[in-house]
């Protein structure tokens, strides 16, 4: 079925009568860079919280490795911990294992400095200034 202009103007005139303007207005039109970044930094410190009170969990051993129960428990949740970004990667699954980060991080923090990334305040500091959050 081909829709045309005039036919999708009259559609939209119809669902904005019946369920208001907001219904067919561009989300968009909501958001503008502002709230963007208030968006993304109030999620860098939720996961931060969530690094820290993870990290204050109670560890278990998992192939050899102490890990957070609680980043073990959360298998559905493929964020990385470290970066925050959602990873597809299987292979991240190793490293968010054994490091608690993806393979991205794992280059960026742990190679050759994994006893600074095992100190788990040094950790979180180190993590903070990355994103910028100790700083006030
Ligand atoms: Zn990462």
């Amino acid at each position: 079925m081909k829709i045309n202009l005039k036919d999708l103007a009259k559609y939209e005139q119809a669902i904005a009568q019946k369920y208001g303007e907001v219904s067919v207005a561009n989300p968009r039109s909501f958001w503008d860079e502002e709230k963007e970044k208030k968006h993304l930094k109030e999620l860098k410190e939720i996961s931060i919280r969530n690094i820290k009170r993870a990290l204050a969990s109670e560890k278990v051993e998992k192939d050899g490795y102490l890990v957070s129960k609680k980043l073990i428990n959360r298998e559905s949740e493929r964020t990385c911990p470290a970066c925050f970004e959602y990873s597809f990667d299987i292979k991240d699954d190793v490293y968010m294992n054994k490091y608690d980060c993806c393979s991205r991080c794992y280059l960026q923090f742990v190679e050759d400095r994994e006893e600074r990334w095992s100190n788990l305040s040094e950790r979180v500091d180190l993590l903070a200034s990355y994103h910028k959050l100790g700083e006030k």
